[in-house]
């Protein structure tokens, strides 16, 4: 068996390819069920180095397969990467690798979290000290899109059954060398909705005579503010959210007959989900209804389910980055964050968890600390090495090898 250091040492000889196929990936964003770029690369390298595997699972997603030594077990641990990149145009400064593409960009780290995974698969298929298999899930349009649902949707659990499922994300808010995940709900549920409301609409100097679907509106907007504060758990978080507010014809002197609004629900269990959104439901129509007009809000369906950690899996992960970054670098109960991650989806189905890694630098002007999503944001390189021995000693791990 290989030790800490031996394993540690072909990592650090493999991270100048893996960084390579990071810029590549950087270079060459793409959205939403058009990653073409990366999935070819991926398939390529995969190829190259004898991994089987299946492409085409919702359009660009690629599902491999690393057999252990041994298959005494019996037993299969899914690790996911996501590929995709962002609607953002980038600010080029200081990124020889930036994006070839203008108004795409992987704002969010993905192209890193795809290289690790690469890297993580070239270094287990060359050793192969597990017993049991590896499925590697590399998986299109996590940014908002569903591509974990869609993966689900074609197959892949019965296709590629796992018996655990693990995930990580880059977090520029955490310094580098951290590894953080909790127990339980991580990432949270994010729900869209849409309000419509009809008034009546007429001249602005015979309100009388209409039901103006501003001021409906306006009411509706504070009254949904008592969702978290009156209707949810005061020691569970939630979000509600009124992101557009769209109303009036442009003349001063009109009252309109519709008013638009559209938010976002935040949750992190399906128990405060299924409570937060019927209230929300219930104030908006209420409301309406109290001042004489009418509004239906419609939660729209397909959106992503919290990412839930199984306790046991969230220890198991915890106890692995020890062993990578010291006792005193892992955070065990870090606070869930209200934005949304479409590995819950597979979380739902397989117990498992979702791990995230600091990359933040002591210079607070480094693009690796911007924030995710924004122009000038980086993934940071320097912890490619730290994510691939993640993954091999996890899986050496949870799939310990037989004599
Ligand atoms: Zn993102
Ligand atoms: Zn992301």
């Amino acid at each position: 068996m290989l030790g800490l250091m031996s394993i540690r040492n072909s990592i650090q000889d493999l991270a100048v390819e893996i960084t390579g196929y990071r810029h590549l990936m950087h270079e060459n964003p793409q959205t939403a069920f058009e990653e073409e770029f990366a999935s070819a690369l991926v398939q390529e390298k995969l190829s190259g180095w004898g991994i089987p595997f299946e492409a085409g699972i919702a359009k660009t997603g690629i599902v491999a397969t690393i057999e252990g030594q041994t298959n005494h077990s019996g037993r299969v641990v899914g690790l996911r990467a996501d590929m995709d990149a962002l609607d953002i145009l980038e600010d080029p400064s200081g990124k020889p690798h930036a994006s070839k593409t203008p108004g795409k960009m992987h704002g969010c780290g993905h192209d890193g979290h795809t290289a690790m995974l690469l890297g993580a698969a070239k270094y287990l298929s060359e050793n192969r000290n597990f017993d049991g298999k590896v499925r590697l899930i590399f998986q299109p349009a996590e940014e908002g899109a569903g591509g974990a649902m869609k993966m689900i949707e074609e197959g892949l659990f019965e296709r590629f059954p796992c018996d655990q499922i693990f995930a990580m994300h880059n977090w520029p808010r955490l310094k580098k060398g951290v590894i953080a995940t909790r127990p339980g709900p991580i990432m949270a549920a994010a729900d869209r909705f849409d309000i419509v409301i009809e008034g009546k609409g007429g001249h602005a100097a015979s309100p009388h005579d209409c039901v103006d679907p501003i001021v409906i509106g306006a009411q509706i907007v504070n009254a949904l503010q008592t969702v978290v504060s009156r209707v949810a758990d005061p020691i569970e978080p939630a979000v509600v959210s009124i992101t557009n507010f769209n109303a009036g014809t442009g003349a001063f002197n009109v009252i309109d007959e519709k008013a638009v609004l559209t938010g976002t629900l935040r949750s992190f269990t399906p128990e405060a989900r299924a409570k937060l959104s019927e209230s929300i439901i219930q104030i908006t129509e209420g409301t309406a209804k109290t001042l004489g007009g009418r509004a239906e809000c419609i939660f729209e369906s397909g959106a992503y389910d919290p990412t839930i950690n199984d306790p046991v899996m969230a220890e198991f992960c915890a106890s692995v980055a020890r062993e990578v970054v010291g006792e005193d670098k892992v955070d065990i109960n870090i606070k869930p964050s209200a934005g949304a991650e479409d590995f819950g989806a597979m979380l739902q189905q397989v117990p498992g968890c979702y791990v995230i890694m600091g990359q933040a630098e002591d210079d607070t002007t480094s693009p690796h600390n911007r924030g995710l999503h924004t122009p000038r944001y980086d993934f940071n390189d320097s912890i490619i090495p730290q994510g691939i021995e993640f993954w091999v000693r996890l899986i050496e791990r949870a799939l310990p090898a037989k004599a």
